[in-house]
Order: C-alpha cells, then structure tokens, then sequence
C-alpha cells in the first residue's frame, strides 16, 4: 500500500453526556491510502459519522492518534484544525443532514463557507441526484488520487467502492476489497 493519507491508531471516543458515557468509537486501527474511495457501511449508532467528523477535523478524539499524511491532527489546536480543514477537506452532505432552519441555499453556502476556494452556492444545487454527486465524487477521486470515504443508507452504493469498511458498535468488524467495481451511473436507486 502507498503511504497513506489517513492513519488511525487506537482511537476511541467517549461521548460523556452526564449520565451513561457512550462509547462512539472503541478502538479504530485504520489507513486510507490515496485514489481510495471507500464506503462506510454499518447500522446506525455503530460510530460512521464519528469517524468521519474525526478524520474531518470536526471532532477531537478521546483516545489515540490521528495522522493527514504527516500532520497530527490529534496534537492540532483548533485554530489548526480549521487551517486544515480549510486546506485538504471537502465534505457534501445530504440535504437531511443540515441545518433545518436553513433553506436549501444557505445550507450549501454554509459548507461552502468553510472551504478555501469554494464552488457558488448554484453550481452545488444543479447536481440534483445522488448519482451525479457520486459521479463527481467518483472523478475527483480518479484524476486527483483523493482518499474518499462515503457514509450511505444504501447498501449498493459500496459497489463502488474500493474498499468497503464495516462498522459495529464502534469497531471495525469487517473489511471487505472489491474486486470489481460499478461506475455510479450503474447503481440502482
Ligand atoms: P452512525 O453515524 O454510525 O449512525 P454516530 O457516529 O453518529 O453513528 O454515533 C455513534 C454513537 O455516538 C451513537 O450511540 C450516538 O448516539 C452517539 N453520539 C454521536 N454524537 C453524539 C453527541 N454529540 N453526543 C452524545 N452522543 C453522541
Ligand atoms: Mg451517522
């Protein structure tokens, strides 16, 4: 494998809550090299979008080391954190995941306000269905040998990926490689 762009080492993350802790993650030993597009696969609560918040510089861990190439993300301050967002991550998300009180506009302006050289707010909202955010997805990942990892309810969506990563309970308990592959426009919705 080529030196990866992600390296997890024994991360765990408590949520603390003031009652029961909740264990997000217990223990994520993970790379993702470069011009991977993986998929997170796992029922809900197993620890997806905690991962994703972390890798993401969303989110501090509570145990263990995260690493972007030769950066520490887990020894970044968050003026730090926010320079490297701004630099080397882009995040879409669904639209039922943001902000409810937002309309559709302002909750694209709202992610591309974090970002550096951001797309306007229109050209986000033209690409309209799922398979043409996959596409885009799918040749940024090819021409500029990105590390992509996709969080998806719909499970034939790991057919295009790389790997396939599968999550319970806070832990990795499968990975899967995928031989074959299927282009986006190739999925059914
Ligand atoms: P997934 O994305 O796989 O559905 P999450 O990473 O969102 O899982 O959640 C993992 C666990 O952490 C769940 O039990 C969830 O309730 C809990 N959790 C997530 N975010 C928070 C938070 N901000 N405060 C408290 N608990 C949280
Ligand atoms: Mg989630």
């Amino acid at each position: 494998m080529a030196d990866p762009v992600f390296t997890m080492k024994g991360v765990t993350k408590v949520y603390d809550t003031g009652g029961a802790k909740v264990h997000a993650l217990a223990g994520v030993d993970l790379e993702l090299p470069g011009g991977e597009l993986a998929v997170l696969l796992g029922p809900s609560g197993s620890g997806k979008s905690t991962l994703l918040n972390i890798l993401g510089g969303l989110d501090h861990v509570t145990d263990g080391r995260v690493w972007f190439r030769d950066l520490e993300l887990t020894a970044m301050r968050d003026r730090e954190l926010t320079r490297y967002r701004r630099d080397h991550v882009g995040f879409i998300f669904q639209f039922y995941n943001l902000v409810p009180s937002l309309t559709a506009r302002e909750n694209v302006q709202l992610v591309t306000d974090v970002a550096r050289d951001p797309m306007p707010a229109a050209e986000a909202l033209d690409s309209k269905t799922g398979i043409q955010v996959l596409e885009a997805l799918h040749q940024i990942n090819r021409d500029f040998g990105t590390a992509t990892v996709v969080i998806t309810h719909n499970a034939d969506i790991q057919k295009i990926a790389h790997r396939v990563i599968f999550f319970q309970d806070g832990r990795i308990s499968r990975i899967q490689e995928n031989t074959e592959r299927l282009a986006p426009a190739d999925i059914s919705w």
